[in-house]
């Protein structure tokens, strides 16, 4: 099928109540070789590799490695690869961990470490696939509350994809006890979204998901999914 041939609006919602097996499936058909899958190693991320690899999907997969993530992510990322027996690519800057004689990066500014680490590779990555898929979801954060599950990534130029979009967090935690997905074991120690070692705490009851990233600060986002939504009625399917 001709990319341009099909609105990414007709087939967002043609696409929203299907199944993230079915999503990814339907964009993949059209990306053939350019579509990968963004693992952050949160349960989201582990339910679609576990989604990506039981569906034996065509999707690649990667994740951006900051060299300050958590011993837990780093164990998790080889059990998922052991357990699915796949590859998941890692992604880093060529920036050193640890500048002698300065404050860590995280500390001097937090934007431009993420910015260096995380957006910086991933727009090198984006720039030769056609469409990428994430584990965000609506009820996450309100900058995500009006994703679709396919939409048009204006900033990186490419076509998003959310296959999750709709879940709550009550269906990821089901879906990876009914298929006894691997997790990262710090979920059970009170971090809800885990970042980055230096930048992420345990949540109390009661507090938002995502109080524990960058506490203290006013950042909730590491830029990967800020401003990407394109304005309503540009055309959005190229
Ligand atoms: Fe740096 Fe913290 Fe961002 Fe990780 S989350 S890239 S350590 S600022």
């Amino acid at each position: 099928m001709n990319e341009g041939s099909e609105k990414i609006p007709r087939l967002a919602e043609a696409l929203d109540g299907k199944s993230p097996a079915e999503i990814i499936s339907t964009v993949a058909e059209r990306f053939p070789g350019r579509i990968a899958l963004a693992c952050s190693f949160g349960a989201e991320d582990c339910v679609l590799v576990d989604v990506v690899a039981r569906a034996r999907l065509a999707v690649d997969v990667f994740t951006l490695d900051t060299g300050f993530l958590f011993a837990e992510t780093y164990a998790l990322w080889t059990r998922l690869e052991e357990r699915y027996e796949i590859r998941i690519r890692s992604l880093k800057t060529d920036l050193p961990v640890v500048e002698p004689g300065l404050p860590p990066p995280w500390e001097r500014d937090p934007d431009a470490c993420c910015d260096a680490r995380k957006v910086q590779p991933l727009r090198a990555e984006l720039a030769r696939l056609g469409a990428w898929v994430t584990g965000i979801r609506r009820d996450q954060t309100p900058d995500r509350a009006n994703a679709h599950v396919v939409e048009w990534d204006a900033r990186f130029g490419l076509v998003k994809v959310n296959p999750l979009a709709a879940w709550t967090s009550e269906q990821v935690w089901d879906h990876v006890r009914r298929f006894d997905v691997p997790t990262n074991p710090l979920h059970a120690q009170g971090y809800v979204s885990i970042g980055c070692a230096p930048c992420t705490t345990p949540v109390k009851p009661g507090e938002d998901p995502r109080a524990g990233r960058w506490r203290g600060r006013e950042k909730t986002e590491c830029g990967l999914h800020t401003g990407t939504r394109a304005p309503p009625g540009e055309p959005r399917w190229r």
